[in-house]
């Protein structure tokens, strides 16, 4: 087994956070997962809780941290629209913030830092797929700035901290990625559509649903994290994270409709302000770097997370 290290996940009881503790611990690693429970759940990493490789802290990562640790996974950041816009400055907080501290961390201790960067870097793109050599069309001003923007100074401030003080930086754009753990309520068309087909509800299709994603299954999501983590001290990123499978929203409506058997009716409401009208990630660089790409297509990753989804309700009941 490889040399067992003692790793920080930040925003580690969030959905991808969870999935990365769980990784990690299976490796044999020890692992510090710290969350503030914004959106992430005691629920994720109850399962956790009494093994001697895990350690829970609760603190918000807009306050300095000092510990001891090997390597630092930062994740911490709400990412459904509706989280991030309820307290938009706190949003932008967490992320530049946030970065400081980790980074200031990583300093201290020299250790890896890796970030969870985001597609939302390109905007509402007008390169088609996103290259990671893109530099995005984002509107600095609009209701999703503070996300998107947050971000994009966390990628500075990663980039100036590699290149001023020598951290050994790696840096994910990761694109819609679903799968069980997502909060049910958190807004995101995928556990929104399952939640509402699973229930007979209408299903809320925002705009006319002809804007497109490309959707990732958490487990390879997982799979490429570690793998940029564990690739040479010169591979910095930005590398795309993600499936290049692409669907308009419609098209994911009426996936999950088939696949819940479900009577739910689509119902057509406002497109929110910015969405992106399309967006699907070139991972030529993350083929070629570190050998990954995602094998888990949608209608497999679906059927996983309408199960997850299913099992939920029907303890709620
Ligand atoms: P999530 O909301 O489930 O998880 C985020 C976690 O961060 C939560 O547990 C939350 O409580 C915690 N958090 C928020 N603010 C914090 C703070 N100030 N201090 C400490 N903890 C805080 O979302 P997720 O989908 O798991 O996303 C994880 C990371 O991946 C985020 O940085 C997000 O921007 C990024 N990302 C996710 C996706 C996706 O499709 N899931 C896409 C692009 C980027
Ligand atoms: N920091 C932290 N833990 C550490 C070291 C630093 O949280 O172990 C924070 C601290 O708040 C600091 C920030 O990281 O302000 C940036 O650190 P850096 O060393 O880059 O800058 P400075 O200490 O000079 O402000
Ligand atoms: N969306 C939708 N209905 C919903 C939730 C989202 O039609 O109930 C659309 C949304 O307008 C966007 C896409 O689905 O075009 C993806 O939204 P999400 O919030 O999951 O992530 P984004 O990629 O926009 O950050």
């Amino acid at each position: 087994m490889a040399h067992q290290k003692s790793i920080l996940v930040t925003g580690g009881a969030g959905f991808l956070g969870s999935h990365l503790c769980d990784r990690l611990i299976a490796q044999g690693h020890e692992v510090i997962c710290l969350d503030n429970f914004f959106t992430g759940n005691k629920r994720n990493i109850e399962h956790l809780i009494g093994n001697p490789r895990f350690e829970f802290i609760r603190h918000d990562v807009t306050f300095p941290l000092y510990l001891e640790v090997e390597e630092i996974y930062n994740l911490a950041c709400p990412a459904s629209p509706v989280n991030y816009q309820h307290d938009p400055v706190q949003t932008t907080k967490t992320s530049v913030h946030g970065a400081i501290n980790m980074l200031g961390l990583a300093k201290r201790l020299r250790c890896r830092i890796f970030q969870a960067s985001t597609s939302e870097v390109y905007g509402d793109p007008s390169v088609h797929p996103q290259t990671e050599g893109y530099w995005g069309n984002v509107n600095p001003i609009g209701p999703r700035s503070c996300y998107d923007e947050g971000k994009r100074c966390a990628e500075t401030l990663f980039f100036d901290y590699h290149r001023q003080h020598n951290i050994e930086i790696k840096v994910a754009r990761i694109f819609n990625t679903y799968g069980p753990r997502m909060h049910p309520n958190d807004g995101r068309v995928v556990s929104n559509f399952v939640v509402q087909a699973l229930k007979g509800d209408p299903i809320t299709i925002y705009g006319e649903g002809k804007q497109t994603r490309s959707f990732c299954y958490v487990d390879d999501l997982i799979e490429g994290f570690v793998r940029l983590m564990n690739s040479p001290s010169d591979v910095t990123g930005p590398i795309n994270l993600g499936n290049p499978g692409e669907f308009t929203i419609k098209e994911l409506a009426e996936l999950a409709i088939e696949m819940t058997g479900s009577k739910s009716k689509l119902t057509y409401v406002a497109l929110p302000q910015d969405d992106p009208q399309q967006r699907q990630p070139d991972i030529s660089l993350a083929k070629k770097t570190l050998g990954w790409e995602p094998n888990i297509p949608l209608r497999e990753g679906l059927a996983r997370t309408i199960r997850y989804f299913d099992k939920l309700l029907s303890e709620k009941d």
